[in-house]
């Protein structure tokens, strides 16, 4: 069924039995292993916004593919302005709730444009593999890990020049498939999905052609190995401390390939290094319109919950410093959410069909929107007040001897009791002041590739050569 509900994504995951560590230990009931509840749970609020009758028009989507509706943000191949900006609409409505969106689409849809390049190039029949694999993805409500990143050691080598690389390799090519060797980085919600798909992340030479690889696999396949770092919440769903972070966010993998078999079927890439450099490239313009978007939504919870401080503390969004500081946060948003549109009006359709938006555009929108997020978060400690840092814990609260003196000193009037204004202060410290405000800013900083990957792709693509040609023109020279 291509579109399931979030307890049906539960229920799923059974049929699975990924080899998955987590805090040194074996983790073996992903669906209701303490450690791994936040990520189950963001994932299955994503299938039920897709599948829930009140939002699935917006989240699903008609795929032509198999003429049935399908996740717009997990599963849609894009091929159109109206896809791309629709996902933009929602990655920074779902990102403003939960921070983190899942776009795997970006993905699956950048990975489409490459492999079909590398058919074009090399007379291969890798195409019509990952389409039918995309297929059943989309017919199952299959959940991806994207294992794009790898170790890559040495960043001055191509990895055949490095000692002993633990890139993703191909080890030994078989008649009816390959054996694959190595790691990949941070691959987010791994133990709550269903597949694994492999890429390139760089540009390589002929030297490295046995790394210029991709395949896709049942996240269970024999010699996968999960190594899990929990998500950024707390073990216990805090009712009131840590209010979104003991709910949501996804656990981050160092995933192992020991020796693992893919077979020929799902074998999308097997030493075409020259073709390699294209799926950053298209990633560019993708996925980083989108981490425009998801930015947006991001800056937009901080908006929401700087004015809400602002009320709780016996002041309004209207008091003229707070006022200042929540314009200059509405306006960042919206720019980045302008360059996430504006990418979308400047796009090109790729010759497989897939819509890119443009990558000067994006970089510049993600750029910029980047260099903001500590700005903002200060802001929200200057809004809030060092109660931030300072106040007593939830279980402090709920104490009784202690609650009447906390109660006190801690009412600030107006129509907020005590408890509401404690409440959104430690909205405000889960955002501003936690395990996962460095999660914020590790997944808007390097998350989508590293800063200065904005500004190479601007300088390489924005068209210089034409603005001086125009400005020789006016000062007439020959
Ligand atoms: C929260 C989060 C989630 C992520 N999820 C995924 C995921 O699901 N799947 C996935 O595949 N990846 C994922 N990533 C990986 C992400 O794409 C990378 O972290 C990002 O591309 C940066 O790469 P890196 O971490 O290897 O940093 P590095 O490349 O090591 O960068 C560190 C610094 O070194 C500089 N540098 C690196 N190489 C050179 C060089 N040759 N010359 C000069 N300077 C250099 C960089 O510019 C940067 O300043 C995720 C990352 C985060 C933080």
């Amino acid at each position: 069924m291509a579109l399931l509900t979030g307890k049906e994504y539960i229920e799923s995951l059974k049929a699975f039995s990924p080899e998955v560590y987590i805090r040194g230990e074996r983790a073996e009931r992903v669906w209701d292993h303490p450690l791994l509840r936040q990520t189950v749970n963001h994932l299955a609020a994503g299938y039920d916004a897709a599948s829930a009758p009140e939002t699935r028009a917006d989240y699903s989507v008609r795929s032509p593919l198999i003429d049935e509706d399908v996740s717009r943000i997990g599963h849609h191949i894009q091929t159109s302005f109206e896809d791309v900006t629709i996902k933009a609409r929602l990655t920074r409505e779902v990102s403003g709730r939960r921070v983190c969106a899942g776009c795997m689409s970006n993905m699956l849809s950048v990975t489409w444009a490459m492999i079909h390049d590398v058919d074009q190039a090399r007379g291969t029949d890798y195409f019509p593999r990952y389409q039918a694999f995309i297929k059943t993805l989309q017919r199952n409500g299959y959940g991806i890990a994207w294992g794009m990143m790898d170790p890559k050691g040495d960043r001055t080598l191509p990895p055949s020049k490095q000692s002993g690389s633990a890139d993703l390799r191909i080890v030994e090519r078989r008649p009816d498939g390959i054996v694959v060797r190595g790691t990949k980085l941070h691959t987010t919600y791994a133990p709550g999905a269903h597949q694994i798909v492999a890429v390139p992340c760089r540009a390589l030479g002929e030297a490295d052609r046995d790394f210029a690889v991709s395949f896709a696999l049942p996240i269970d396949a024999p010699g996968v190995k999960l190594i899990a770092r929990p998500s950024p919440g707390p073990v216990h769903a805090g009712a009131m401390e840590s209010p979104l972070s003991s709910k949501y966010l996804g656990v981050e993998c160092l995933t192992v390939f020991d020796d693992v078999f893919v077979p020929e079927e799902r074998v999308f890439m097997c030493g075409e290094w020259d073709q390699c450099y294209k799926l950053p490239l298209y990633f560019a313009c993708l996925h980083r319109q989108s981490k425009c978007a998801c930015s947006a939504g991001h800056t937009d919870l901080l908006i929401g919950t700087a004015a809400l401080l602002a009320e709780v503390n016996g002041l309004d969004a209207k008091t003229s410093h707070i006022r200042e500081k929540i314009t200059d946060m509405m306006m960042a948003a919206s720019t980045a959410y302008g360059c996430a549109l504006g990418a979308a009006v400047e796009g090109t359709t790729h010759p497989s069909g897939v819509f890119l938006p443009d990558a000067v555009v994006a970089n510049s929108g993600l750029s910029y929107i980047r260099s903001k997020l500590a700005e903002h978060l200060a802001h929200i400690h200057d809004v809030a007040g060092g109660l931030l840092v300072t106040m007593p814990t939830e279980a402090d609260w709920n104490n009784p001897e202690l609650r009447p003196y906390i109660e006190s000193a801690l009412a600030a009037g107006g129509k907020y009791s005590t408890e509401d204004r404690l409440r959104v202060m430690h909205l405000a410290q889960d955002l501003a002041a936690s395990r996962l405000t460095g999660t914020l800013l590790g997944f808007t900083i390097n998350a989508a590739g590293s800063p200065v990957t904005n500004r190479i792709v601007v300088r390489n693509l924005y068209d210089l050569e034409g603005r001086v040609r125009i400005a020789r023109e006016i000062a007439g020279l020959a």
